[in-house]
């Protein structure tokens, strides 16, 4: 494989996710019923929904990936300081919306210095899962950092073993997809999830897409593997709605890495705020630089 292919594929990954992210947010919190009676199929980067986003906006999801991806390039490897002090930085900008549970761990740092929290029932959202692709692009030929580094960034707010997990899996299979590995080779990386944590079988599809993990990633295997195109796999996805910008990011990440930046929509790429866009080109070039890649 070309390293043109490979920078294709991570970039497809990092700006199909904003695209996720963007398309979703407007029916964030609907369910299939109330978004289809609205919209028929939500196919359109409109912004609107319950943040009143401009067209083309992004929310927490990618504004903290790039929070993430940032702290890497500026120290060219893992600070977990740094990562947790953009974090901070981020809260304090005043963004569009911010999980209760990334609040509680960004002011624990924040107030008394903690770079954890101890394990909690309620920790297991999608949260620490959702920013976690730029700690997969830096790492793409090393899996001790890319286990240490993941897990680091996710403690800061969320400390659960099914988010450790998903976060994990769904970071392995990016990697795969990124390198062009076969389809099964993902596949096998989702039935190890699902072998280790049965409540993650997406099969027979249970229909839920919160942001509890479980729910989130159940949504993004199911329609990553039931579709056969960027589009359509990110439409069936936030037409689920509930955490449809959450789930809509997750699957264009997936979808963006096997299909590569060519695929995602011309529409959405020019509706997509230029600004984070610019930004995601720029952090995932240093990126694969400092996997070794480029
Ligand atoms: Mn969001
Ligand atoms: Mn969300």
């Amino acid at each position: 494989m070309s390293t043109e292919q490979l920078l294709d594929r991570a970039l497809g990954a990092y700006l199909g996710f904003a695209c996720g992210d963007a398309l979703g947010a407007t029916v964030e919190f609907m369910s299939p019923k109330q978004i289809q009676k609205r919209y028929g199929v939500h196919r359109d980067m409109i912004g609107g929904g319950w943040l009143n986003l401009e067209a083309g906006q992004v929310t927490d999801d990618t504004q903290m990936s790039l929070a993430v991806g940032q702290a890497i390039i500026d120290h060219q490897g893992w600070n977990i300081q740094a990562v947790a002090d953009n974090f901070v930085a981020w809260l304090e900008s005043n963004p569009p919306d911010i999980g209760n549970t990334c609040r509680r761990g960004i002011l624990r740092y924040r107030d008394n210095g903690e770079l954890f929290g101890l394990p909690r029932d309620d920790d297991a959202g999608n949260g620490a899962c959702m920013r976690n692709l730029p700690a997969v692009l830096a790492t793409l030929n090393r899996p001790d950092n890319f286990n240490a580094w993941s897990l680091q960034q996710s403690h800061i707010t969320h400390n659960h073993p099914l988010s450790d997990a998903a976060t994990l899996t769904l970071g392995r299979i990016v990697n795969c997809l990124i390198k062009g590995l076969d389809m099964d080779v993902c596949k096998q990386e989702a039935e190890r999830l699902i072998g280790q944590y049965g409540e993650f079988a997406y099969s027979p599809y249970p229909g839920k897409a919160s942001a509890y993990i479980v729910d989130t990633v159940q949504t993004v295997l199911h329609y990553f593997f039931s579709t056969d195109s960027f589009e359509s796999c990110l439409i069936a996805t936030v037409n689920q709605g509930a955490d449809a910008d959450t789930t809509g990011a997750l699957a264009g990440m997936l979808a963006g890495a096997k299909y590569g930046v060519e695929q995602i929509p011309e529409r959405w790429l020019a509706r997509l705020d230029q600004q984070i866009a610019d930004q995601i080109r720029q952090q995932t070039t240093g990126l694969i630089q400092l996997a070794g890649l480029l």
